[in-house]
């Protein structure tokens, strides 16, 4: 979870530029909560509107 504490909000793990091209850096190892959280849920609807993106198109999914 390091980085939640920074404004804004950023895991230090998270590399690239979101909403253009992003990736985890620990993938194998994320922890539970972002092997959780499924695209196109709420979670991610959210955190998607928070950026000024998108939703995702169901069919996409
Ligand atoms: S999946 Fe989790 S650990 Fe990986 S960049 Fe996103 S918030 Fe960070």
């Amino acid at each position: 979870m390091r980085g939640t504490d920074h404004v804004p909000i950023r895991c230090a793990a998270l590399t690239g530029k979101v909403g253009e091209r992003a990736a985890c850096g620990i993938y194998e190892w994320r922890p539970n909560p972002c092997r959780e959280l499924e695209p196109g849920s709420y979670g991610c609807e959210k955190a998607r509107a928070r950026h000024g993106m998108a939703p995702l198109d169901p069919q996409m999914l």
